[in-house]
Parts: C-alpha cells; sequence; structure tokens
C-alpha cells in the first residue's frame, strides 16, 4: 500500500478522553473511531488488525479439529426463557422488540442458540465429539464501557461451544481449548495466563480466565512467579490425544494463578515468597465445561451406544477478539507509539522515502516496495512529500516491525536502512539484502 492512496487518519494529539496507553494510540494511530459510548468503527489500520487477529483464531481452531458456524448476531428471547437466563442477566442485555411485537435481544453470548443448532439436527451419539464455533459481535450494555476497545459494549468474540457424550470427553474438550489458546494468544506475542477463576452467570464448576499482565487490567490477579516461565512453544500437539492435552493442562495450571475472585490467602501464602506475585491483569479469554446445564434446560439428548437418551455434556469457550488489539498494545509499545507483534502486524514492513522526487530514491523505494510485494508481504510505503522527521514518526506510531530507509546519501555508497522497531536497531545494507532479511523473518513465523 502506499500511504499517499490509503486512509490512516494520524492524530497528532493526545485525545483527551483516553485514560490508557492502548486507547491513546488506537485513536491516534487512526484504527477506531468512536460512535457512541463503547461503539467505534474500524476505521482501515485498526479494521487489518482485526482481520489478522481473527485469522489467527481461525488457524488455531482449525488445528484443534473445531469447526467455524455463523450465528446471528439477532436472538430470540423465547429461546433464552427456556433457559431461564432472559430473566437473569440483567440490565447488561439489550432487549429489542420488533415489528410485530416480539422480544428479541442482541446476543451477548450464544450458549441457547448453539444449543438450539444442537438439538434441530444431531439426535446420536455417533456425531459426538462435536465443537462449533463462530467469530461474531457481541453486545453487552455495559454499566461503565471504557479505555476503548477494551471494555466496549458493542464487540468482536470468538465463542465456541463443544458437545460430547461424556464428562471425560467433555474436559478432553475443555483440555484441547485451553491448549489451542495458549497457542493462539503466543502467535500474537502474547503471554496470556491461564488462572483459575469464577464461572459467572455463564455457570459450572470448571473454568480458567487468561491473563495478560499489564497494570492497566481490570482485574487483580495473584500467582507463582514461575509461571511466567513456561510457554507452549513450537512443540507438536495432538489435539486427539488425550493424554497429552491434559498433560499440558496441569504444566499450565498446577502452579497457583488465581483472579481475586477465587484466591485463597492461605495456599497463596504456602509459595516462596520471592516467587508471590500480585499483579493487574486484562482478561483475553475464559474457557467453562458446565456439564449438562443448557442440555438439560432445551432438551439436548442424544442417543447413547446401548439405547439410551442423555443429555450432551457442554462446555463454552471465548476469546476477546476485539480487546486483544488493546491487550497486545498495552503489552507491546514504548513512548514513541506501538511496536506490533510480526504476528499481528497490519503491514510487514514500512518503507521510507527520504527524498520523493529524488529521481534514485524514488526507484529504489519502488523496487523495494515490488519486491518485497511480490515476496507475499504487505508493505506500507510512505511515499508523502513530507519531512524525514513526520514520516518517522508516524511510523513510530503505527508500529510497524520493521522500516525500510532510503535516502540519497546511503545510496549514493549502495545502501539503506534496515530498521527493528523493538530495539531501535538500524543496520545499513544494500537494498536486496534489506528485502532479504524481512522476507527471512516472517518466512520464519
Ligand atoms: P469481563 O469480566 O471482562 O466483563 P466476561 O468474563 O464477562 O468479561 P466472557 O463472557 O468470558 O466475558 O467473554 C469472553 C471474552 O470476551 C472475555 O474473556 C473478554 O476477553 C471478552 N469481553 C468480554 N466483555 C467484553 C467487553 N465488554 N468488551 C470487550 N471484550 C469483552
Ligand atoms: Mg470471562
Amino acid at each position: 500500500m502506499r500511504l499517499t492512496r490509503y486512509f490512516l487518519p494520524v492524530l497528532k494529539e493526545n485525545p483527551a478522553e483516553a485514560q490508557i496507553v492502548s486507547h491513546r494510540y488506537m485513536l491516534r494511530a487512526g484504527m477506531i473511531k468512536q460512535q457512541a459510548a463503547g461503539i467505534y468503527s474500524w476505521l482501515p489500520l485498526g479494521f487489518k488488525v482485526l482481520k489478522r487477529i481473527e485469522e489467527i483464531v481461525h488457524e488455531e481452531q482449525a488445528r484443534a479439529g473445531h469447526i467455524p458456524l455463523l450465528m446471528p448476531t439477532l436472538q430470540p428471547a423465547d429461546l433464552w426463557r427456556e433457559s431461564g437466563r432472559y430473566d437473569d442477566y440483567g440490565q447488561e442485555m439489550l432487549r429489542i422488540k420488533d415489528r410485530q411485537g416480539r422480544d428479541m435481544l442482541y446476543g451477548p453470548t450464544n450458549e441457547e442458540m448453539i444449543t438450539d443448532i444442537f438439538r434441530a439436527h444431531v439426535g446420536s451419539y455417533k456425531d459426538l465429539p462435536l465443537t462449533l464455533y463462530h467469530i461474531q459481535w457481541k453486545f453487552r450494555d455495559e454499566m461503565r464501557p471504557r479505555f476503548g476497545v477494551m471494555r466496549g459494549r458493542e464487540f468482536l468474540m470468538k465463542d465456541g461451544y463443544n458437545f460430547d457424550l461424556t464428562k471425560e470427553d467433555a474436559l478432553h474438550a475443555y483440555n484441547r481449548h485451553l491448549v489451542s489458546y495458549l497457542r493462539t494468544y503466543e502467535r500474537m506475542g502474547l503471554q496470556a495466563i491461564p488462572m483459575r477463576a469464577d464461572s459467572g452467570p455463564i455457570g459450572g464448576d470448571d473454568t480458567h480466565e487468561f491473563l495478560v499482565l499489564a497494570e492497566t487490567g481490570e482485574s487483580e490477579v495473584f500467582y507463582d512467579s514461575a509461571v511466567t516461565d513456561i510457554s507452549l512453544g513450537a512443540r507438536d500437539i495432538a489435539y486427539d490425544d488425550k493424554a497429552q492435552c491434559q498433560a499440558v493442562m496441569e504444566e499450565f495450571t498446577s502452579l497457583y494463578a488465581r483472579t481475586d475472585e477465587t484466591h485463597d490467602e492461605a495456599a497463596f501464602n504456602a509459595i516462596p515468597e520471592e516467587r508471590r506475585k500480585s499483579a493487574r491483569g486484562i482478561e483475553v479469554g475464559q474457557i467453562f465445561y458446565f456439564g449438562t446445564k443448557y442440555s438439560d434446560a432445551m432438551g439436548a439428548n442424544v442417543v447413547t451406544p446401548d439405547g439410551g437418551k442423555v443429555p450432551v455434556h457442554m462446555g463454552s469457550h471465548g476469546i476477546g477478539v476485539s480487546r486483544l488489539l488493546g491487550a497486545i498494545i498495552e503489552a507491546s509499545h514504548d513512548e514513541k507509539g506501538i511496536i506490533w507483534p510480526e504476528g499481528v502486524t497490519p503491514f510487514h514492513c514500512g518503507i521510507v522515502n527520504l527524498k520523493q522526487g529524488d529521481a534514485d530514491v524514488d526507484g529504489a523505494c519502488e523496487g523495494i516496495y515490488k519486491a518485497l510485494k511480490k515476496a507475499g508481504l504487505d508493505p506500507l510505503y510512505d511515499d508523502r512529500d513530507d519531512r524525514a522527521g513526520a514520516k518517522f514518526a508516524t511510523m513510530d506510531l503505527i508500529g510497524l516491525p520493521w522500516r525500510i530507509t532510503v535516502g540519497p546519501r546511503g545510496l549514493k555508497n549502495g545502501v539503506v536502512e534496515l530498521t527493528s522497531r523493538r530495539t531501535g536497531e538500524s543496520v545499513e545494507m544494500t537494498a536486496e539484502a534489506a528485502v532479504a532479511r524481512v522476507v527471512a523473518i516472517y518466512a520464519g513465523l
């Protein structure tokens, strides 16, 4: 993309309404525009990152054997009357009447609807195990929408639902989700720690929240610092292997890590003092096993191998897709702007032309731009006729991990500059070498 043809409405001033850094940078980098409290338009740069995060979620769900579908945002109230949650859910639910006077609602989550789909089409143990998920907009009329996309009212969520014949199978689905979520977050450059949590209005006993440590997080968390030393890394996971998924789950959840709702002072104090940590965290996902709560209430039964009929065991699993943009920025930025991890960056590499209109410099930039595109990458070429300082400031603010700078002086010596946004380090090399380096970095992802 050439910047002169893009839509990147960067703000010079710090917006007064933004209290935390991710909100400030998302507004300043022209990623989002608020349309009403907690409701945002996703401008092109923000939309690109949102799509990239969705892509990673889809890829990791596919790897775990989960199947995508799409349910609507608007739901009939009657489904929620069956589970009893229409009255229980409270003021966070946006209730709507259609022209026939029928009660509708904008879905805050989809347990009821997915159970309705299941009971309409699945009747036998032979169709299990089954995990269906979608990535869809949710609405919760939050009391205090704030911090930009972190606590919106309309927000994008991945929510998945497993259906299993037995509790044992459903717990395997739980473990499989835990492992696939760890992988998902790591690909986004995040460490998200599974912490024992409270199940809230969804109901159920087994639940973990995934928390990204950050000062601006809304949750208070307590953990053994040894949990921050473990990562999934590149290990091979066979998602059908119950023992392996269980082992990974245990590895990541046996050390003490809890939110304030389940915090146990005595257990916490048993940790060696130097490893005892309390901090703030951002909840970027949650997994639940809730057994037959919805299948009982809504009659989602399956025939068993011996001809009996039992309610199906279920769980639900959510990732805060739009909140993740805020969480990633909170975890990765400096005083100049965002620093995107390579896995989610909106453009792979910036190209800064220090002397627009100079035939040699223009030609070199064009060459780099075309070479990166030919290699399948998506570069952003700052081809504006502007000062170098302004171009660098924009690149730093929008946070592309790599930048190639081309100026007349370097070109005389046959070199351009390759700069890492994270370290600030610049290295001179030929344009071909710079392109090859950037291509190699992304090939390794
Ligand atoms: P919270 O405790 O933050 O209100 P929750 O536990 O009610 O969230 P879940 O039902 O677990 O939310 O939803 C799954 C994920 O969706 C959460 O882990 C979070 O990342 C995201 N999410 C929930 N509420 C919001 C919101 N208002 N804005 C943005 N993301 C949200
Ligand atoms: Mg939650």
